[in-house]
């Protein structure tokens, strides 16, 4: 088995499938990242999966080191510690080891901290705008924790969800709302019939929220090709679906050689 590299500092329950987990390195220092990137987190086969995960599909050798990316949450100003935001997948190979973790354990962080779903390439004055549903929010945590809000086109964060107690960072994105007046957050939850109080914010899946004009009323401003730049992370078929809607309106996809105001990072 391969060393550990890494020790559990903090594990905070969002719901009864998400976690916020904190991470420091062992003995060795972190690198540079962008806001916006990922590393990989491992654990052997050996460690146990969480009481509420289902049989695992395929038996592994306990020694093999099972590895799957994760976007960082935190603050590149973070130096010392990591913070992830983790579904739990109960048929899923990591992350129920994951979800069996207590604060003291040890786990593998990958050394290569990459990946292009930054916005360092964007002109300062751009609009930006951050659509994610469930952990998809984690790269776009980074981004403001670090300094997206010293941007000076407008922000604005859309977070689609099943219920309001799956939307973590909801209490700081309203706070960095309300404190900057830089950032639009505009939560959407898609089952208010199961909340226990009642949900006074927006329930249309985000793609109908972005047709319907309601989020283009609650930005100020109408997003085109030319003053924003859209990005998408999360679940593949919302990512689809907008990614097809933006590209009626003339938005382009990004790629390194042909630059576009669509990005995307699909788990
Ligand atoms: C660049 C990148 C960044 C990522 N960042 C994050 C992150 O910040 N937080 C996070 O939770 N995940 C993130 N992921 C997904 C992560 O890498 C794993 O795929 C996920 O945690 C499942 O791992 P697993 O070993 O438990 O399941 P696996 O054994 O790999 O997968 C089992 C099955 O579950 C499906 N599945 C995978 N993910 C999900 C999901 N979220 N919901 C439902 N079904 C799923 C897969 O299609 C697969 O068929 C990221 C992926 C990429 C590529």
């Amino acid at each position: 088995m391969s060393e550990m590299n890494g020790i559990v500092t903090q594990v905070a329950q969002i719901s009864p499938i998400m976690k916020i987990i904190k991470i420091k390195p062992l003995g060795w220092e972190l690198p540079e990242f962008k806001p916006g990137q990922f590393c990989a987190l491992a654990l052997p086969a050996s460690a146990e999966r969480c009481a509420s995960a289902t049989e695992e599909p395929k038996k592994l050798a306990p020694d093999k080191m099972i590895k799957r990316a994760y976007s960082i949450a935190s603050s590149t100003a973070s130096t010392d510690e990591l913070e992830f935001y983790i579904t739990l997948v109960h048929s899923g190979a990591l992350t129920p080891r994951i979800f069996n973790l207590e604060v003291g354990d040890k786990i593998e962080i990958g050394k290569r901290f990459v990946g292009m779903f930054t916005l360092d390439s964007i002109d300062s004055e751009q609009n930006i705008i951050l659509i994610a549903t469930g952990t998809g929010v984690a790269p776009y945590m980074s981004m403001l924790r670090t300094d997206a809000l010293s941007r000076k086109g407008k922000i604005t964060v859309i977070h689609g969800a099943a219920n309001s107690w799956d939307l973590g960072y909801s209490s700081e994105l309203r706070l960095l709302e309300s404190l900057t007046g830089k950032l639009t957050y505009i939560p959407t939850i898609t089952e208010p019939d199961k909340e226990p109080v009642e949900w006074k914010g927006e329930t249309k899946f985000i793609q109908d929220l972005w047709t319907d004009g309601t989020i283009e009323k609650k930005m100020g401003y109408k997003p085109t090709a030319e003053n924003t730049h859209v990005f998408i992370c999360g679940n593949p078929n919302m990512i689809d679906t907008m990614q097809g809607l933006l590209e009626k309106e003339g938005f382009v996809k990004h790629k390194p050689k042909t630059p576009g105001q669509i990005h995307i990072e699909s788990f």
